[in-house]
């Protein structure tokens, strides 16, 4: 309630359509009176020689300082020769995994209607880890990475969630009937940890058999504009964000979905255990969107961004 003392947690809102859909976080959490007090940082236009990257320094420690935090989405300019602003934010918070709940959403109709799934993805190393160099003029060089640490990590987040939320089963994505040293060493992790949770189904199975990855699940339950996330660091850092990017196309047009960046911000009040608050805003985002009365258009709706705010703000 408003008579608490507000939570500081830091807000990027971002590049492209961010500042919309952001404004519409704060409008929504201030009619749900959330204690939250923002601490907004903005991507820089400058590459701060202290991140190396276009992201400020000051916007690291504020991450670093309040440990949780809510972000839009950020440009990455392909090919540039400084580091991407999402990889800098993984490395430098050590944001090892990256939770992705994909779930149907009563009322809206899609091809398949009991969705339930999470991904959780190793953020740190494998093929996204960025080491990259030229080893002459014409030949260039990916280093993949895999650790027991990260993967040990990264298993051990999956299996105790899995407890903790009362899923059934654990499935291990892999390929290491190919790449049998790098995925062969995280699947050989992920053996070790099912051992310790008897209780929890453990299956292995091999990417291509498996096309439910993240990005990927949007598409089961009514596209990019509904899916959230969550970044889990140590030291207990949490840094939610929607899983789609900063839609160029649509940016400045009040035609974005918010509710994927909503429901991240829902899922930064449930690390902050402000449980009520978040079933609250859910509650009034699922039934807005069942209603059928206010859809962005990515839903087949004809609202803007700020009515379909507004609907949901009227519901709470
Ligand atoms: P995108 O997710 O920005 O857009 C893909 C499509 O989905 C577009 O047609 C877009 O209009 C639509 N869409 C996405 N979010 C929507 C929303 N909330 N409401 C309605 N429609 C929505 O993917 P992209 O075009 O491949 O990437 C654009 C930029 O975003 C790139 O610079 C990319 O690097 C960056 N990106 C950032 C992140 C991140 O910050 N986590 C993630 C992915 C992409």
């Amino acid at each position: 309630s408003s008579s608490t003392t507000p939570i500081k947690a830091t807000l990027f809102p971002g590049d492209g359509i961010g500042p919309e859909i952001a404004e519409s976080v704060k409008q929504v959490f201030t009619a749900a009176d959330v204690a939250i007090d923002w601490d907004e940082h903005y991507v820089s236009t400058e590459v701060d020689p202290r991140t190396n990257s276009f992201l400020t320094w000051e916007s690291l420690q504020s991450v670093l300082d309040s440990k949780v935090g809510l972000k839009g989405p950020m440009a990455t300019p392909i090919g540039k020769g400084h580091r991407s602003l999402n990889l800098t934010l993984r490395k430098e918070l050590n944001l090892y995994a990256n939770v992705r709940p994909c779930y149907s959403l009563p009322g809206y109709k899609t091809r398949y209607d009991d969705v339930d799934l999470i991904t959780i993805r190793e953020n740190t190393e494998g093929e996204y880890s960025g080491l990259e160099h030229q080893v002459v003029k014409g030949v260039v060089e990916s280093i993949k990475i895999i650790t027991r640490k990260a993967s040990m990590r990264v298993a051990e987040y999956a299996f105790l969630y899995a407890k903790t939320h009362g899923r059934k089963k654990v499935s291990a994505i892999h390929k290491a009937n190919i790449m049998r040293k790098t995925d062969g060493l995280f699947l050989q992790c992920c053996d070790e940890v099912a051992e310790k949770y008897p209780e929890i189904e453990y299956e292995k199975v091999v990417i291509d058999n498996c096309y439910i990855i993240s990005d990927l699940c949007a598409g089961l339950v009514g596209g990019l504009g509904l899916t959230p996330s969550c970044n889990i660091g140590e030291d207990g850092i949490a840094l939610a964000e929607a899983v789609h990017g900063s839609a160029p196309d649509i940016a400045g047009k009040n035609l974005a979905n918010p509710t994927a960046l909503l429901l991240s911000g829902v899922m930064m009040l449930r690390h902050l255990k402000l449980n009520k608050q978040a079933e609250q805003i859910h509650s009034a985002i699922i039934n807005t969107i069942a209603e059928g009365k206010y859809r962005t258009a990515d839903l087949g709706g004809t609202s803007t961004t700020t009515e379909f705010t507004k609907a949901i703000c009227d519901h709470l």
